[in-house]
């Protein structure tokens, strides 16, 4: 199996629009690991769509607890157990992940107990082991090393970015962040930097039509970052490419990819991919898959 990353989630923030992407999810497959980064809305029908068996899911990352990156976590560990899963799974994420788990099987109970009772399935509960994690350090096994660090998303301050490792390649996630300078030392080197970007241009279009204005352009304002700090920090960092993910706006119909490209281009002159839903980026050279969206 190559590894790959697959964009199965590319839109940032939690509303869905009619025939527009879904919120953000990915999976890397990295030495032989599927692994599942962020659970928004989508990430179930992305995972199958991208041709992962539930049953062989066994490690998650959440990077912040927004809905639009853990509101199908629940949702995706169950369907993954209703259609046989029987082997442990893991899931990573920040302080008060634990919490989400426990109380998404107090309020699917009825449904746990009876199907461990009538179809003799294991318990759900035992199968998953949550592991919060903090700034440094977070996981190595079998190769592969995970390391995080806490970006700059306000109000939310457990919110992390991740570098996974693995033969010599890695891929960094930048999360929720505004501008963050710290992030090109992080992913210093790296095959792949997917980092979150909004187009200044469309944001007055966005704020007009969700409500709420004022209060939501000072959100993006504080809390993300334009695509050019995003060729920033991918410059910065010496990346060998720069994937646009948590697109803000993601479905705009005045804004295209060309919009993208010609922000980012600013700042950042190396291989570039703009996310869409099931875009697939090979590792091996950092390469874009399917020669679209890429530039
Ligand atoms: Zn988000
Ligand atoms: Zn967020």
């Amino acid at each position: 199996m190559p590894d790959r990353l697959v964009l199965l989630g590319s839109k940032g923030g939690p509303a869905l629009r009619p025939g527009g992407p879904w919120p953000s999810s990915s999976l890397l497959e990295i030495g032989g690991r599927a692994i599942v980064v962020d659970c928004g809305l989508g990430v179930t029908r992305g995972l199958v769509d991208a041709g992962v068996s539930l049953k062989a899911l066994d490690l998650i990352f959440i990077t912040h607890l927004h809905s639009d990156h853990v509101l199908e976590l629940g949702p995706l560990i169950h369907t993954a157990w209703a259609a046989g899963l029987a082997t442990p799974v893991t899931v990573f994420g920040p302080p008060g992940l634990g919490h989400y788990w426990r109380r998404f099987c107090q309020a699917m109970e009825f449904d746990i107990e009876i199907r461990i009772a009538d179809e003799g399935r294991p318990d759900i509960r035992e199968l998953v082991c949550i592991d919060e994690f903090g700034q440094g350090h977070v996981v190595e096994q079998r190769g592969l090393k995970v390391t995080a660090l806490r970006v700059d998303h306000p109000p939310v301050t457990d919110c992390f970015a991740l570098r996974f490792e693995h033969g010599g390649s890695s891929v960094v996630f930048s999360a929720d962040t505004a501008f963050f300078p710290p992030l090109a030392d992080f992913a210093d080197g790296a095959a792949i930097l997917v980092h979150e970007a909004m187009l200044e241009e469309g944001i007055e279009r966005l704020v007009a039509r969700t409500g709420n204005g004022a209060r939501l352009r000072e959100h993006l304002l504080a809390s993300h970052s334009f695509a050019e700090e995003a060729g920033r920090i991918a410059r910065d960092a010496g990346v060998k490419r720069l994937v646009l993910n948590h697109l803000i706006p993601a479905d705009d119909t005045e804004i295209g990819e060309v919009d993208w490209i010609a922000a980012v281009r600013k700042t950042w002159a190396g291989d570039l991919t703009i996310a869409r839903d099931g875009l697939v980026v090979e590792l091996s050279g950092a390469k874009a898959a399917s020669g679209e969206g890429t530039a």
